[in-house]
């Protein structure tokens, strides 16, 4: 039985809560995480890692079929699906072992079994009974249904489309936001038919609609039947297929996986006795620190405001401990968080789109460099690529950045970086970047929005 009395007990082990504890351990806070499932929680189980893991044998087959460009004969290229979903599960289990290990270290104690608050601040796991100074509650998020389409038998979320027993036939997707272009985009190349379906008007509806373009060329080139505009309809799903109606068709599919976003998991933590308030959207609330409205408890992850973004739970965390630790802490600057789809292509993208900063009334200059416009582009095989820096005319500075093509979701962090450096677009335009890499299409993007584009 574990000792019930802590400095800091985090419920759920998440990217938030596994590295708030890591980090309140770090601290000197005696540390236990409280976690009903797996560590390492949905990220690294269930979402993050495994459509990451499988999407790279995607990848891995795009670059083999296109080998020949490269001069390279390849033969009898066959999709193993159950190799595929071994090497997922090796690479889960070697990284959620890893945070098991890094529990071990920091001498965090794991409790197993589902964290509630009780009315007297106490934290309760069953019959046990948790004497906690501060508590962070990490428990991340479920997926939201659509109206009148429940999931159950082959109608699926995104967690459950990433661990498919058998690769499917034919797969509808709703919604193509990450979620649903990854998923998409990662079977469609492994040999599903996919039908992609989005009510609003074009693909990945938050990001740049020039990014929008050419990730929906993209997905056609890759045989997805894409339906932008086309609310889903009619649903019936029975033991074998499910059969739908979007515009003027109808679709018969294996599985219809629904990309509908996510709510906060917080059925059973005991937020209303414990006096917690809540955003109208279900959300808990919490202020800059992340603290809620209960002295001593804490808020982070997909259960707050902000894009459900693993790297946004963490530093949540961060935050939250150090400020509990009496440290000096500072808001999360959310417009300023990296966003990445691993589809291919692949995007990656911060900040204001051209059309938001022109909606919010900056003077706004726009660079745009096409990889094909450095020896990168060309040499490693990605002439379509894009990137776009969106800039505010006066001062120079970093309004958004977006990026689609080769690696989009790793160049995206040099406009980010530059921007918390307090950087603008001038000096990335004049920062000397490596020969031949994609990389200089970052800069000659960033010289375009300066008005003095090189290659171009
Ligand atoms: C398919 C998919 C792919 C994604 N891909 C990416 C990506 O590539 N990059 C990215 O940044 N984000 C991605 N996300 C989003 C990312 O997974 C979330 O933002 C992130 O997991 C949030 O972390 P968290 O710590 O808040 O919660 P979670 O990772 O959801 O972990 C919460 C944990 O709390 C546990 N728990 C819940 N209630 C209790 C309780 N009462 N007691 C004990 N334990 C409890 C749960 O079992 C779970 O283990 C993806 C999401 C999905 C669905």
């Amino acid at each position: 039985m574990a000792d019930s009395s802590y400095d800091c007990v985090v419920i759920g082990s998440g990217p938030g809560g596994y590295v708030a504890a890591i980090r309140a351990a770090q601290l000197g806070m005696k540390t236990a995480v409280i976690e009903r499932d797996k560590v390492g929680g949905r990220c690294l189980n269930y979402a993050c890692i495994p459509a990451k893991a499988v999407l790279r044998s995607a990848d891995l087959l795009s670059e083999v079929r296109d080998a020949g460009e490269f001069g390279l004969r390849v033969s009898g290229v066959e999709v193993d699906y159950a190799a595929i979903k071994a090497r997922r599960d090796k690479v889960v289990s070697t990284l959620t072992s890893g945070v098991s290990g890094l529990f071990k270290k920091n001498k965090i104690e794991v409790i197993e079994g589902d964290g509630a608050l009780g009315a007297d601040g106490q934290v309760l796991v069953g019959d046990l009974a948790i004497t906690a100074a501060s508590v962070i509650l990490a428990t991340g998020s479920v997926p939201r249904a659509i109206p009148g389409v429940g999931f159950g038998g082959r109608v699926i979320g995104t967690e459950e489309a990433w661990a498919l027993p058998e690769l499917p036939g034919r797969l509808a997707v709703v919604g193509a936001g990450a979620s649903g272009a990854e998923i998409a985009s990662a079977y469609a190349r492994l040999g599903s038919e996919v039908v992609l379906t989005e009510m609003v008007d074009r693909l990945l509806p938050t990001e740049d609609a020039d990014i929008s373009r050419l990730v929906e060329r993209g997905l056609k080139r890759q045989g997805i039947s894409v339906q932008t505009g086309t609310p889903l309809a009619d649903v019936e799903a029975s033991d074998s297929a499910v059969r739908f109606s979007h515009g003027d068709q109808s679709s018969e599919v294996d599985y219809l996986v629904i990309c509908a976003g996510r709510a906060a998991d917080v059925e059973g933590l005991g937020l209303e006795q414990a006096g917690i308030e809540l955003e109208p959207n279900g959300l808990v609330k919490v202020d800059g620190a992340l603290r809620t409205s209960r002295p001593g408890v804490y808020a982070i992850g997909d259960l707050v405001l902000g894009p459900a973004l693993a790297h946004k739970a963490s530093d949540e965390g961060i935050i939250a401990v150090e400020d509990i630790a009496g440290r000096e802490t500072h808001p999360i600057s959310y417009i300023d968080i990296p966003r990445a789809t691993f589809c291919t292509p692949n995007v990656g993208s911060f900040g204001l789109t051209e059309d938001a900063a022109r909606a919010l009334g900056h003077d706004v200059v726009v660079g745009k460099v096409p990889y094909g416009a450095v020896g990168g582009g060309t040499v490693y095989g990605d002439r379509t690529g894009l990137v776009k820096v969106v800039g505010e005319s006066r001062y120079g500075e970093l309004l958004g950045g977006h990026i689609v093509g080769s690696r989009a979701t790793e160049l995206i962090q040099e406009l980010v970086n530059v921007r918390a450096l307090e950087g603008g677009f001038a000096e990335v335009a004049r920062m000397i970047h490596g020969h031949p890499t994609l990389s200089e299409a970052v800069m000659e993007s960033a010289r375009a929005a300066d008005g003095w584009l090189i290659h171009g």
